[in-house]
């Protein structure tokens, strides 16, 4: 699946099934909350926080796709709702990125 195509299926789903598109306010107000919901996940398995008993049987990992997923959903919801061609941005942003960083990294020491 291209970008393109999931920005098109999402917006397929929101109007099929979804009721429309929340507020662009209120989107950003989810994607904060699946931040926070995979930032959990991450915490338990990368830092130093300890699962819940009721945690232990958790596939993390697949916790966090799940997390991950969700917060693309909503970055999806916005940039239709927004006018976003998020293939177009992409292509820009790694243009941006290669032209102002190509060397900045590469000459970095390993710390
Ligand atoms: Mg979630």
């Amino acid at each position: 699946m291209t970008i393109h195509e999931a920005q098109q299926q999402v917006d397929i789903w929101i109007r099929q099934y979804g009721g429309g598109y929340f507020g662009e306010l209120t989107n950003l107000g989810i994607l904060t909350e699946e931040v926070g919901e995979m930032a959990r996940w991450m915490v338990r398995k990368y830092g130093d926080q300890n699962l819940k008993p009721s945690e232990q049987q958790t596939d993390i990992k697949a916790a966090i796709e799940d997390e991950m997923t969700d917060i693309l959903w909503v970055l999806l919801c916005l940039a239709n709702q927004m006018e976003i061609d998020l293939t177009t941005s992409l292509e820009k942003n790694i243009l941006k990125k290669t032209t102002r960083d190509h060397n900045r990294h590469i000459n970095e020491q390993a710390k």
